[in-house]
């Protein structure tokens, strides 16, 4: 048993699990700063190399190479003696595990205790300089999200590493500063081993503005899983609440082309609304040549998230232009961390953020 091994075990017994998060995909090579690294490959009984900071991991045929030495395996571990181990420029706390991709880029993977893991994911998703019951708020929902998606690959047996780091799962950044991280440490002891439940970890999904509505799981994603929308009036002065996106017609058209979309001119956009909802299921795009029925949530993912910021908008085209007028930011499932900012700073506490915006789930200590 490896001590990395070792280390997973001693933290189950103590309830306090470890998650994996891919940090880092599909890059070339990757350089690693830290104090007393060392690098150890797969072994039943581990032996460790002390290695030279900074350590340049570059992959080769037989496994990799790190400053230029071989080490022919598919997949190391580094740790160091402090704290944070630096990969190209960012700061994560526990290990890093580099494994080859199959197109021979590499794959970086943090593993952490999942205390640890929150404290960088508040950094990612929201700020250490929000309301500290804001924080708590985010806190459990993040762990809960965690361990639902661990479970979820173990289940399945799918998977190296339990969460990506970008908005595919929750934004991770890893550690910043010490005094932003001690603000963050501070809300996340404060609900250590929380999460919400019903029958199971809830899916507590989260996202960043819902505009007044929150959504329901079923009509982003389509699968059957518990949620509830609810009115939300806390949100109204947030300064994502009102967005617009103006493409030219040429561009817009170009970009949906390879989606099935033909003709240099639009005839017509119109769009279907949810009942019930604000939100738009498909939106049929109508040209010279084609007409393409297109579901509103991916009209999101083809012109880019951040651009398309809900599927809450209205769209009116000219011959040379189309603009998206919208309102909230993010899919509008569960907790709207605008929201449950101003919810905070009127006084409410984590428990009453989590009721509002999770009214299905119960709160429940589980370490
Ligand atoms: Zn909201």
């Amino acid at each position: 048993m490896t001590p990395n091994r070792l280390y997973s075990l001693f933290a189950l017994l103590l309830l306090v699990p470890q998650v994996r998060v891919a940090v880092l995909k599909n890059i070339p090579n990757v350089t690693i700063e830290g104090f007393e690294l060392w690098a150890r490959p797969p072994a039943t009984r581990p032996i460790s190399y002390h290695i030279d900071a900074p350590a340049k991991v570059v992959p080769t045929k037989g496994g990799f190479t790190i400053n230029r030495e071989p080490f022919d395996y598919p997949h190391i571990q580094i740790g160091g003696q402090h704290d944070v181990i630096d990969v190209d420029g960012k700061k994560f706390p526990g290990m890093i595990e580099i494994r080859k991709m199959e197109n021979g880029n590499l794959l970086i993977l943090n593993e952490l205790p999942l205390e640890d893991y929150l404290v960088g994911l508040v950094h990612g998703e929201i700020s250490a300089s929000w309301h500290p019951e804001v924080i708590k708020a985010q806190t459990v929902a993040a762990r809960t999200y965690a361990l639902r998606r661990q479970k979820q690959k173990s289940d399945n047996n799918t998977g190296l590493y339990d969460l990506e780091s970008d908005t595919m799962d929750q934004v991770y950044v890893g550690s910043l500063n010490d005094v932003q991280d001690r603000i963050v440490k501070e809300a996340v002891d404060a609900t250590t081993g929380e999460v919400l439940w019903n029958s199971g970890f809830y899916p507590a999904y989260f996202h960043s503005c819902c505009g007044g509505q929150t959504e329901l799981a079923s009509r982003v994603w389509g699968k059957k899983e518990s949620s509830k929308s609810v009115i939300d009036p806390f949100c109204k002065n947030s300064h994502q609440r009102k967005w617009e996106l103006r493409l030219t017609t040429r561009d817009f058209l170009n970009r949906l082309k390879h989606h099935g979309l033909e003709g240099s001119q639009i005839r017509n956009i119109s769009i279907e609304r949810y009942d019930n909802s604000p939100r738009n299921v498909m939106v049929i795009l109508e040209t010279d040549q084609s007409t393409l029925f297109l579901g509103a949530t991916d009209l999101r993912r083809l012109l880019g998230y951040k651009e398309l910021k809900s599927t809450w908008f209205d769209v009116d085209w000219s011959p040379r232009q189309v603009v998206f007028t919208g309102i909230g930011y993010g899919h509008g499932v569960g907790l709207c961390q605008w929201g449950a900012k101003a919810m905070a700073e009127a006084g409410k506490s984590y428990r009453e953020i989590l009721q509002f915006y999770y009214p299905k789930a119960t709160l429940r200590k589980i370490y």
